[in-house]
C-alpha cells in the first residue's frame, strides 16, 4: 500500500456520541466475546447503479434499516470477508495480506453479480475503522481484532435481478486466543448426504448462502461426536474438498505437503496460500492436487500420511486428530498435533504478530 493515509482520508468520520466507557472496554478486551461484542464504529460505503461507490464514512456502530423487500432478505445476494488486525509489541497495528482479501472480495462480488469494490477502498475502509477504534485492538498474546467486511443487496425490489442499490460495511470484534488451553486436535465428520458446493456454483465465492448450506451437515457432525464437518466433491463423492470454514492439508511421512487443488468449489484461503509458500521455502515438496478420501484413509493406516491439519484466519492452523464417516473412524498421528503442523503454525502466527521477520511483505 503506497499511501494508507490518503486511502483513509477518503472516509468522513462521524464519531459516536456514546462511546463505550474505557473500563467496560478494558473488561471486554481482557476476555473478548468474539462475534457478540463490537467496537464503537463501523465503516460504510454506498453504491448506486447510476452513480457508483459514494459516501465513504465511519459511523457509529448500530442497527441497519432494511425494507422488508430488500433483495438480500429474499435472494441472498451477499458476500463477506474475514481478517484480523494484530497489535505488535511496539504498539503498531498490522493486518495480514489484506490485498488478498480485497482480491477475493472482488472475485466473490463478480460471482454474486455485486459491484466490485476497489482494493484501495477495501483497505481504506479497514484502516479508517481500525484507526478510529484503535483502542479496541487487544494486546494480549494470541488476541486480535477481527474485521468483517461485507456487502449486500439493499434495494427494495422483489424482482429476481442484481440489485441497483448496495451497501458495503466493515464491523470489528475483539477476539481472544482460539486455543486458550493449548492447541488441541479437532475431530472431523465426513459429510455423507450433503455437499458444500456444486460445479459451476458459488463454492469459490465467500457468500452467505454457502454457510447456510453448511449448517445442517455441521449439526450432523455434532451428532456424530465430531467438532467439524469436511465435504467431498459433489460430482464423484470421492475427493476431499474442505471444511465448512477452513482448508485442508495433508503431510506425508516423506515430508511432502499436499492440499486439495482449487477446483472451483473450494474457497481459496489466504492462510492456505501462505502455508503453501512457507512449506515450499522450508524445502518441502508442495503439491496441489485432488486427494481422495480412500487415499487419505489408506495413508493413515499404512503410516504414509503423518499429519493432517485445517487452516483459516480464525484458528490459523488446527491439527486434525480424527476422521469419522459412516463406515470408518480413523485416528491421525495418535490424536496428537503434528510436528510440521505446529512449526508452520508457530512461523505464521510469528509473522502476523511481529515476532518473526515479515520477509514476504505480508503485513500492512
Ligand atoms: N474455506 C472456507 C469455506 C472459509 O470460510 C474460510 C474462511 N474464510 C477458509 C476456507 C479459509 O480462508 P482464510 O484462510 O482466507 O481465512
Amino acid at each position: 500500500v503506497q499511501d494508507l493515509d490518503g486511502l483513509v482520508e477518503a472516509f468522513e468520520v462521524y464519531p459516536t456520541s456514546n462511546p463505550t466507557p474505557p473500563g467496560e472496554r478494558a473488561a471486554e478486551l481482557a476476555a473478548p466475546r468474539f462475534g457478540t461484542v463490537f467496537t464503537d464504529h463501523m465503516s460504510r460505503i454506498t453504491w448506486r447503479k447510476d452513480s457508483g461507490w459514494q459516501d465513504r464514512r465511519v459511523v457509529e456502530y448500530g442497527p441497519l434499516a432494511l425494507d422488508p423487500a430488500a433483495a438480500v432478505l429474499h435472494y441472498a445476494q451477499e458476500i463477506f470477508e474475514g481478517l484480523k488486525a494484530y497489535r505488535h509489541a511496539d504498539g503498531s497495528i498490522w493486518t495480514f495480506r489484506p490485498e488478498a482479501n480485497a482480491a477475493r472480495f472482488q472475485r466473490s462480488a463478480k460471482r454474486l453479480a455485486l459491484p466490485e469494490l476497489s482494493t484501495d477502498d477495501f483497505i481504506g475502509s479497514l484502516a479508517a475503522l481500525v484507526r478510529k477504534d484503535i483502542e479496541w485492538v487487544p494486546s494480549a498474546d494470541g488476541f486480535s481484532l477481527y474485521l468483517r467486511p461485507f456487502m449486500y443487496a439493499s434495494e427494495s425490489f422483489l424482482g429476481v435481478r442484481s440489485s441497483h442499490e448496495v451497501e458495503y460495511l466493515v464491523i470489528a470484534s475483539p477476539v481472544g486466543s482460539y486455543f486458550a488451553d493449548g492447541v488441541k486436535p479437532v475431530s472431523i465428520w465426513i459429510a455423507q448426504d450433503y455437499h458444500r458446493a456444486g460445479k459451476g456454483g458459488t463454492g469459490s465465492a465467500k457468500c452467505g448462502g454457502n454457510y447456510a448450506a453448511s449448517l445442517l451437515p455441521q449439526i450432523e457432525a455434532y451428532e456424530q461426536g465430531c467438532e467439524q464437518v469436511a465435504f467431498l466433491d459433489d460430482v464423484t463423492d470421492t475427493y476431499l474438498e474442505e471444511l465448512g470454514g477452513m482448508n485442508l492439508f495433508v503431510v506425508r511421512s516423506d515430508g511432502t505437503v499436499e492440499t486439495p487443488e482449487l477446483t472451483g468449489t473450494i474457497l481459496e484461503g489466504v492462510t492456505r496460500s501462505s502455508i503453501l509458500q512457507l512449506a515450499r521455502d522450508r524445502g518441502h515438496e508442495v503439491v496441489e492436487r485432488r486427494i481422495s478420501l480412500a487415499e487419505l484413509l489408506a495413508g493413515l493406516r499404512d503410516g504414509s500420511v503423518s499429519e493432517v491439519f485445517a487452516c483459516g484466519t480464525a484458528a490459523v492452523i488446527t491439527p486434525i486428530g480424527r476422521f469419522k464417516g459412516v463406515n470408518f473412524d480413523e485416528v491421525v498421528s495418535g490424536g496428537a498435533a503434528g510436528e510440521l503442523t505446529m512449526a508452520l503454525r508457530e512461523e505464521l502466527t510469528g509473522i502476523q504478530t511481529g515476532k518473526v521477520e515479515d520477509r514476504y511483505g505480508w503485513l500492512t
